[in-house]
């Protein structure tokens, strides 16, 4: 019972020998109520990937997968019509910077009312109450009024609650919150943060969270998928994160969480650059990384593999994982 269900996408751009592959093979399920995080590094390709599955990837980019539904839709058969009717009403998105995301010269009841108007067909008058609604939803203190103010003139966290009120402003089935707090001050983070769990546990919307940040991810998410150089390498339950990550990208990524103790010394976890999409390196993305590289992984691909207890991993350090 899944609200999203993407299998074997690949996302590409340019053409013949100029194409370049920076998503291969991504299988990723939200079930209804679930909260997932895809996790890396930048041009891992997980924001891609929930660009894809909510068709908003970029023109030049191409999407091919084995299977797409939303909300018990299936999309691949669909044409760009019936994709928007699929996914408009139940779908809300936040981006990383709000700012960008809001139109500065209109003011942000009216943005919010624009969704209800044209996915609720509500009148006027309903759209603006049902914006004051959203807003006060998501915590903005007197509504009424701050329903007229141009998103100037909110501060930064609030911009991001008036990104989420938008997406509540119809019936969401998921929210897709790509960096949703990287912009923001910590403080203000952990209120978006919460903000997302209680839409999560007090209405079942499902999230997607799309976060370079892993602490924050194992933080309120149920379950984890870790990309690297447009593959996932693990995938496995939030709360056992912190003990049984097996994939060695995923305990690196681990290990470069910043320690409050000042006593405690920390090693650097994750040395050299980031797979480049266009020149990746034979076997393994991650080997010349990876601390525990051995001869296998210069040549051969570990495919993502289902493990005894449920996960899913791609590592020649574990049997199972056969080569592609
Ligand atoms: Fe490291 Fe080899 Fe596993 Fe890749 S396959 S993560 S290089 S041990």
């Amino acid at each position: 019972d899944a609200v999203l269900e993407l299998r074997d996408l690949q996302v590409s751009f340019g053409a013949g020998k100029h194409e370049v592959t920076v998503v291969h093979d991504v299988s990723l399920r939200v079930g209804r109520g679930e909260i997932v995080g895809v996790v890396g590094e930048s041009g891992s390709g997980k924001t891609l990937t929930a660009m894809a599955a909510t068709d908003l990837l970029p023109s030049g980019a191409r999407r091919a997968a084995s299977a797409w539904a939303f909300d018990g839709t299936d999309l691949l058969g669909a044409d760009r019509n019936g994709r928007a009717a699929a996914l408009g009403g139940k779908l809300g998105v936040v981006f990383q910077d709000p700012m960008s995301s809001l139109n500065p010269a209109r003011r942000v009841g009216s943005q919010l009312s624009d969704t209800s108007r044209f996915w609720g067909k509500r009148t006027r008058a309903q759209a603006h109450d049902d914006a004051v609604d959203r807003l006060r939803r998501v915590r903005i203190a007197a509504p009424e009024r701050r329903v007229d103010d141009y998103p100037h003139e909110f501060s930064g966290g609030m911009r991001q609650r008036a990104m989420i009120a938008m997406g509540l402003m119809a019936t969401p089935q998921l929210i897709v919150a790509d960096e949703p707090t990287t912009a923001l001050d910590v403080t203000v983070q952990a209120d978006v943060m919460t903000l997302l769990r209680e839409l999560n546990e007090e209405q079942g919307t499902a999230v997607l969270l799309v976060s370079h940040n892993i602490a924050l991810v194992a933080e309120i998410c149920h379950r984890v998928v870790v990309m690297y150089a447009g593959r996932i390498v693990e995938e496995l339950p939030a709360a056992d994160l912190a003990t049984g990550a097996r994939h060695p990208y995923t305990r690196a990524l681990l290990s470069a969480v910043p320690n409050p103790d000042p006593d405690v010394r920390m090693e650097p976890a994750l040395v050299g650059e980031v797979a480049d999409p266009g020149n990746l390196p034979p076997g393994c993305a991650f080997h010349p990384r990876c601390p525990e590289c051995f001869a296998a992984c210069r040549d051969r691909t570990p495919a993502l593999t289902s493990t005894d207890d449920g996960r899913q991993l791609a590592c020649h350090l574990f049997p199972g994982s056969p080569a592609t």
